[in-house]
């Protein structure tokens, strides 16, 4: 049996930089994956998808060409190149983990399924691995909704869809919320039909209502087709389509597509991993239970990334690496509970947030300020001629710190870093009206918006 110092399952976000620790410290490492090197986000998720959000931008942009003074002609739309470019960005970044990971001195990469024996051993392969420490990795993977119909119909999800090099005629999106929104309007813009259907009463319902509303307004302003309140979803086949059951309150009781896409949440990987093995504990939902430094109820095995329930982005899963490695190496006892939430919606124009939402400011009790300001009076987007969206801050009466903010509009993704870093800060707002901003930017607009605060009632 081979002993290592440490056993990494699966090379996602956090995986291989933990590896790479491990050995420049002298540690011998094992780190082992079943599929492609990179995971979710380089494979399947954030990179694909953000290239695909670039070329279907890039076309959005050109069909407006006259507003903008210029004129192209006859549009045409080549999926395969889509598809050969936005593979191109994939294996850039799989090519890059797998030999980085390969090329280092002290670790040892091994291609295959891993099982945990028992709480210090892993079998892969052939082989029996034994570690002081093991850490998962393992992250997730498009869950299948037990629905009436599921396996009379050929459905597409966030993987199968990167296989695709032609345009669905119609694409029927199934779940409103962050990959199904950012799926539907990419295809849009690249020339399909698309139709949402999400069974809550509005998109991203975990945003503000007000959030939700704005971008059900940008979608259908791209005549992308939205149906909530959609009860009872079902699956059934229709003149070599597919037609999606919906029970909704209004309209016709069935979408029919030529394809359809399922986008409702994730599931970990953690029920072909030997769990009960190890005695390694999990929620109902298949989570592996964490301490706030990652660890699990056994000593000596941490888990890392989405297949602990505590983020579901790449950087959450990054920022897992960093607590456990500063807890171990640096004796800095970085806590996944010292991160303030932080993600953007890569629809165009994008969301970006941090912090607490609306609904989380009113439950947490604080006596909160808030100043809103469209899109519309922001001089940068309106040069760009992109002027949807409006910015939202929510800052506490008391300390002047900020307590949340949403920025959807252009560079929203970017913008709402300034807000985050004043919060890890933990400085109040006023730093950000004595900065001197850049002209003309998005950002500069903040020290005003912050001057227009009033109670959040
Ligand atoms: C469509 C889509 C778009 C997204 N866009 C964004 C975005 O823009 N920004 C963002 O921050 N996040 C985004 N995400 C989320 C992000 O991709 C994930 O949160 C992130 O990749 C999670 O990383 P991870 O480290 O937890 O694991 P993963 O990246 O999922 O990697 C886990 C690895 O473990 C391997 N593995 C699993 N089980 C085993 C086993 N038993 N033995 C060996 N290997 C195993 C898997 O093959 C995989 O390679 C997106 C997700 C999707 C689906």
């Amino acid at each position: 049996m081979r002993h290592f110092d440490a056993i990494i399952i699966g090379t996602g976000q956090a995986g291989p930089s933990l590896a790479a620790r491990f050995a420049a410290a002298g540690k011998t490492v094992a780190i082992i994956e079943r599929k492609k090197f990179g995971g979710t986000c380089v494979n399947t998720g954030c990179i694909p998808t953000k290239t695909l959000v670039a070329s279907a931008y890039a076309m959005h942009v050109a069909r407006r060409g006259g507003e903008y003074g210029f004129c192209i002609g006859d549009m045409r739309v080549d999926i395969k190149r889509i598809k050969a470019r936005k593979d191109a960005a994939s294996a850039r970044s799989r090519t890059g983990v797998e030999e980085w990971l390969r090329g280092t001195r002290n670790c040892t990469v091994i291609q295959g399924h891993a099982r945990f024996q028992s709480k210090n051993t892993v079998a892969v392969n052939d082989e029996v691995l034994e570690a002081d420490k093991i850490y998962i990795n393992v992250g997730g993977r498009a869950s299948v909704p037990d629905m009436p119909g599921i396996h009379d119909v050929p459905f597409l999800n966030n993987s199968s869809m990167m296989d695709i090099d032609f345009l669905p005629g119609h694409l029927v999106v199934v779940g409103g919320s962050y990959v199904g929104l950012e799926f539907a309007q990419i295809y849009r813009r690249f020339g399909s039909e698309v139709t949402v259907v999400e069974m809550g009463p509005r998109l991203i319902g975990r945003e503000d209502e007000d959030i939700s509303q704005a971008v059900l307004e940008i979608l259908q302003a791209e005549d992308i087709h939205i149906r909530l309140n959609a009860k009872c979803i079902s699956l059934a086949k229709h003149n070599g389509g597919v037609a999606v059951g919906l029970a909704c309150e209004e309209g016709s009781p069935e979408a029919v597509g030529t394809h359809v896409l399922l986008a409702v949440g994730r599931s970990p990987n953690t029920n072909d991993l030997g769990l009960e093995r190890a005695g390694i504990a999990t929620d109902h939902r298949g989570y592996i239970i964490v301490d706030d430094q990652l660890q699990t109820n056994v000593p000596g095995v941490w888990a890392l990334g989405d297949c602990n329930g505590h983020g579901a982005f790449t950087h959450t899963s990054y920022n897992d690496y960093e607590i456990v490695a500063d807890n171990l190496f640096n004796a800095d006892h970085r806590r996944i509970s010292d991160r303030i939430q932080a993600y953007a919606l890569y629809i165009d124009p994008p969301l970006g947030r941090c912090g607490m939402t609306d609904a989380e400011i009113r439950k947490s009790g604080h006596r909160a300020l808030i100043a809103k300001y469209p899109m519309s009076k922001v001089t940068r987007a309106y040069e760009k001629a992109e002027t949807q969206g409006f910015i939202k801050i929510f800052v506490d009466a008391d300390t002047k710190q900020i307590l949340g903010a949403a920025i959807l509009g252009t560079g929203g993704d970017e913008v709402i870093h300034v807000l985050l870093d004043v919060m890890y800060a933990k400085a109040p707002y006023t730093v950000i009206q004595r900065a001197m901003h850049i002209h003309p930017t998005v950002a500069e607009f903040l020290p005003t918006i912050l001057g227009k605060l009033e109670p959040f009632a």
